[in-house]
């Protein structure tokens, strides 16, 4: 599989996993929305990059050493345009340098429009093999721990099922004056992943997790994912 091509052999093995911008290339090959994105080596390339997408825009750091990004001032929301992003990429880079961390580049993105922010990911259970995760995501997950899980590979059914189940439910069918959530597009994103033919045959042995996949109104799009190699 590209997954585990990625991340062995050579130079590559001591890169534990595929970087963000990679891993999403393969959800949109799988069908799955992602922001529209590129990547920068330097806060001035930042800015050239940010003039393609349209704002509000979001600028990541990358390398190893970034699992959590957040935790490390390593995400920037709300930008509105290059001399933003490139300055938030400035600040970025000083204070990932604190921390010790040198980051191997940037990642300028699309900010999704706000909707339920829900975690997907692919779990190895011991007996039964590849098991598809869904639930309650985004900042709150650990606390919330509102998940559901099936055996890979899933039905439309059993996809349906499983966001029924979660307590969280009644958030998407909308809340507080939001629209209800396009559950359409996440039950198609869930078999993307965990459905006959997605995503988990290609993993290996490996875990999966996006986090959060936020759903709107009008459709889910993943703005964070990771592959964790076995
Ligand atoms: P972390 O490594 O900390 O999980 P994320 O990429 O998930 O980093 O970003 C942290 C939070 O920022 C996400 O949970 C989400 O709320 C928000 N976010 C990140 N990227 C985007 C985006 N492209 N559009 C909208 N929100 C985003
Ligand atoms: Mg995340």
């Amino acid at each position: 599989g590209r997954f585990a091509d990625a991340s062995g052999g050579g130079a590559a093995r001591e890169r534990a996993a595929p970087f963000e911008h990679e891993v999403k290339a393969l959800l949109r090959e799988y069908g799955v929305t992602v922001p529209r994105g590129v990547t920068a080596d330097s806060p001035g390339e930042v800015a050239s990059a940010a003039g393609e997408l349209v704002p509000p825009l979001v600028v990541k750091a990358f390398g190893p050493g970034l699992v959590h990004k957040s935790d490390s001032g390593a995400v920037r929301l709300g930008l509105a345009g290059p001399a933003e992003a490139e300055r938030a990429a400035v600040e970025m880079l000083a204070g990932l340098a604190r921390l010790g961390i040198a980051p191997d580049g940037f990642l300028v993105e699309e900010q999704a429009a706000p909707g339920v922010e829900l975690i997907v990911g692919v779990v190895r259970d011991p007996g039964f093999g590849p098991v598809l995760l869904a639930g309650l995501g985004g900042v709150w997950t650990e606390v919330l721990r509102d998940t559901a899980l099936r055996l890979c590979p899933v039905s439309e059914d059993d996809a349906r099922r499983m966001l029924a189940s979660l307590r969280g439910a009644p958030l998407l069918d909308g809340h507080r004056g939001r629209p209800p959530a396009d559950v359409d597009a996440v039950v198609r994103l869930l078999l993307a992943i965990g459905g006959r033919g997605g995503l988990w045959e290609r993993l290996e042995l490996g875990e999966f997790e996006i986090n959060p996949v936020i759903a709107t109104g009008d459709g889910a799009v993943a703005v964070d994912a990771r592959y964790l190699p076995a």
